[in-house]
């Protein structure tokens, strides 16, 4: 048996190590009380509890027909060494400072199923662990939370989008379950697909087109009739030459995805609204600068899309922000991985993530620890919303209810 000496955060707390304990529930139920230790000592949050019941939230919930909601994925996986912890507190200081203060923060959102991008957002995105290839154009085989909603309240497609980094994300709005029919879920917007139509390639343009961090080799399948180019020009009244000279001042995809999210609210106002972030997942090809160039990025992204939302007369004052990872990323000490590069090894520091939830009928200021599953997140949708998630196992978190 190897023994390790525990690693200690600056504040004297022990950093949680798979290497040390031999039992995930351990290891995440540590992380989270770390983290709500950071959170505490640098955001001011109070400690909630599922009997906070008198404690009401700052803002009156809207009316399930009125209210929108978006949500973020924190994407490509940050470790708490980069991002909550104390030394990496400076690389997420609009979450800390400016979020996190208005949020229920949760600390352990825990991911029991399999650790690949595409198929980690679906499983968010349907309320079920999903077992399709990872690396295949296929639908989600249960329903998603695009058709619940669209379903139950007999919304047009127009009322729901999701805006997503790669062609293999294409297919994320709309299951293959039978009990949804074709053209029952969301519409997908590629920004990269269309920026690459635009330009035919260019290498101009080639620090947004990447599509994938993975590997050099791997591209990934584009299935199902992609949001074109004419799309965008009629839909979202944004012009080729208008959108190519924007794309040049821009310095990411996820920039791009958020250019195109505006436009999105600006003109259709969806109310049901999923925007996946990627950039930090460039820690794949092995710099670390960019990796932390990522989370820094993705930090003032949310905020700046928290502003929008703030900003826009028809999201102002209704709208829920939930804003969340995928999953996270290997540690230094698991023998299995090579530090912040993957999420190979499937331990649990990268199964336990979190989740902030902001707006309308939200407690401010407030972090629970109690253990839930990214499974919960479309059941809470649900019950916040008012539609039936009926093939998720997941269970509605009654501290944003
Ligand atoms: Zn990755």
């Amino acid at each position: 048996m190897i023994f390790r000496s525990p690693v200690h955060y600056a504040n004297g707390l022990i950093r949680p190590s798979s290497a040390g304990l031999t039992n995930p529930r351990e290891v995440a139920r540590q992380l989270a009380f770390s983290r709500r230790e950071f959170l505490r000592s640098a955001a001011g949050v109070a400690l909630g509890s599922a009997l906070l019941r008198s404690s009401l939230p700052a803002r009156a919930a809207v009316s399930p027909s009125k209210r929108k909601v978006v949500v973020i994925t924190f994407g490509g996986g940050a470790r708490d060494q980069e991002t909550f912890a104390p030394e990496g507190q400076e690389n997420i200081p609009h979450l800390v400072r400016e979020l996190i203060p208005q949020s229920s923060f949760f600390t352990q959102v825990v991911n029991r199923g399999i650790l690949g991008h595409y198929v980690a957002t679906a499983s968010l995105a349907t309320g079920v662990y999903e077992t399709i290839n990872n690396f295949a154009s296929l639908p989600p085989e249960s329903p998603t939370v695009f058709e619940y909603f669209r379903k139950d309240f007999k919304r047009p497609a127009s009322d729901a989008w999701v805006v997503a980094p790669s062609n293999g994300f294409n297919r994320i709005g709309e299951s293959s379950n039978r009990s949804f029919g074709p053209g029952s879920g969301a519409r997908v917007i590629l920004p990269k697909y269309l920026l690459s139509a635009a330009t035919s390639g260019s290498a101009d343009y080639g620090h947004l087109l990447r599509d994938s961090y993975e590997t050099p080799l791997y591209a990934p399948a584009l299935g199902g009739k992609p949001f074109e180019l004419e799309e965008m020009e009629r839909i979202l009244e944004l012009s080729v030459d208008e959108f190519k000279s924007h794309a040049h001042t821009l310095s990411s995809p996820d920039e791009l995805s958020v250019y195109i999210v505006r436009q999105l609210m600006r003109r259709l106002a969806p109310s049901l609204l999923w925007i996946t972030m990627h950039d930090i997942d460039i820690a794949h090809a092995g710099a670390y600068s960019l990796y932390i160039e990522g989370i820094r990025r993705t930090d003032r992204l949310c905020a700046e899309l928290w502003q929008t939302i703030q900003s826009e007369p028809e999201y102002a004052g209704k709208t829920n922000l939930f804003i969340l990872p995928d999953f996270g990323r290997d540690s230094d000490d698991d023998a299995g991985g090579n530090g912040f590069q993957h999420h190979r090894t499937g331990d649990a520091l990268s199964r336990t993530t979190w989740m902030m939830a902001l707006g309308p009928g939200i407690r401010e200021g407030t972090v629970f620890d109690r253990g839930v599953e990214t499974i919960d997140f479309v059941p809470t949708l649900g019950a916040l919303m008012g539609f039936s998630p009926s093939f998720s196992p997941g269970k509605p978190i009654p501290e944003l209810l």
